[in-house]
């Protein structure tokens, strides 16, 4: 390889303002847009690349004493590739140049398309408990995007085409003189008057104003598994909005939102009930019927069973998402004491004290002589 001091016409001790100098005078003789001979292209990249060396203090060190780029050997370490240290130094001179980005960097792109994917929509759809314990087929209305019924997303009105760009001749950019640090250069920049994309639609569709999609409320069947829950999003792939130009459909997000049930909560995959049972029966024993989402079962209540206790009807609860089977249904057993006690069932409940040998209470004078002694042991603490 050419030695890089060689390259540029300078001393192996020249200033970094000489060399600048001299990149700059060659540069302008050489850039592909000034000078289009192939072997000027070649000779521009290689006075670029001794450049990217010499410009940069530690490079042009370890350059001096190896005679390599990278000091490791050759050639292997030549960074993001050639037209990556071009494009930065063009742009350098150019000082950043937007305006000039796209056309020059990849060597020219071609014209852009029109055709762009949809975006992606999100819905909710709100369901209630007992879709989310056995899945449902839901069918939602959707606002959104879809292909242009008379154009079929050609923008074009029916019977005409899109015409080859007179300005760019379909190459969806224009060059035109740039006055920079190199001299005047023929800088690439996206065509207005077909917007880069190469072509001009003479006769745009009415119906959607040449953007190839129209704005419509459809109706979309989905499957909603069991054992989602609120929050739960499901994804449609390509049933979001249809892309502008004919471009491919976005995904549809279905975010869930489940009702809250008057009966039962959810917690995960088991659904949750209270029941209420009078203190006698807790005591004695008895059978309850649950209204469930599988119909009426029996809910056993065990003679002395206490408040808080929990019934579990095995695989009565929510569908799992992810595996089979279906979690539990809890029923928490709520012991109702009796409130308003008239004088038979006062009597008959005191008889029932004595014979269990309980603690009786006569009245109420003793009941609020207990209450003080407690405050007054309370007070003592
Ligand atoms: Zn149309
Ligand atoms: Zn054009």
């Amino acid at each position: 390889m050419a030695d890089h001091y060689e390259v540029l016409g300078v001393s192996r001790d020249a200033s970094a303002e000489e060399i600048k100098r001299a990149y700059r005078k060659l540069a302008r003789k050489l850039h592909p847009d000034v000078n289009p001979a192939p072997e000027a292209g070649d000779r521009f990249k290689e006075v670029t690349r001794a450049y990217e060396v010499l410009s940069d203090e530690g490079k042009r060190r370890n350059y001096d004493a190896t005679g390599h780029e990278n000091g490791t050997g050759g050639m292997g370490g030549f960074g993001g590739g050639d037209f990556g240290g071009f494009q930065d130094i063009f742009e350098t001179f150019f000082g950043g140049g937007g305006g000039m980005g796209g056309g020059m960097g990849g060597g020219g792109r071609g014209p852009a398309s029109r055709s762009r994917r949809g975006q992606d929509a999100l819905i909710t759809a709100r369901i209630d408990l007992v879709d989310a314990v056995f899945g449902v087929d839901k069918t939602i209305e959707v606002d959104t995007a879809v292909v242009c019924p008379e154009c079929n997303g050609s923008c074009c009105q029916p019977g005409t085409h899109p015409e080859t760009c007179t300005i760019c001749h379909g190459q969806g950019a224009v060059r035109r003189p740039v006055r920079s640090i190199l001299g005047t250069v023929m800088a690439a920049e996206t065509c207005s008057a077909c917007q880069g994309y190469g072509t001009v639609i003479p006769d745009p569709c009415r119906e959607c104003s040449g953007q190839g999609r129209v704005r419509d409320r459809t109706s979309l069947t989905i499957k909603i598994p069991a054992g989602v829950a609120t929050g739960t999003r499901i994804q449609l792939a390509g049933r979001g909005e249809a892309g502008p130009g004919g471009g491919p459909n976005g995904d549809l997000y279905v975010e869930i939102d489940v009702r809250p049930h008057d009966v039962f909560v959810r917690d995960g995959d088991d659904l949750l009930a209270t029941m209420s049972v009078p203190m006698t029966a807790a005591a004695l024993g008895t059978t309850l019927t649950l209204d469930t989402f599988d119909g009426e079962q029996e809910v056993p209540v065990r003679a002395g069973a206490q408040s808080g206790e929990v019934q579990v009807l095995k695989d009565l609860g929510v569908g799992r998402l992810r595996g089979s089977g279906r979690g539990d249904l809890k029923v928490t057993l709520r012991v109702e004491t009796p409130t308003r006690l008239d004088d038979e069932q006062r009597r008959l409940l005191e008889e029932l004290a004595v014979a269990r040998g309980e603690e009786t209470v006569h009245g109420t004078t003793e009941h609020r002589g207990l209450f003080s002694k407690l405050r007054d042991n309370l007070k003592n603490l």
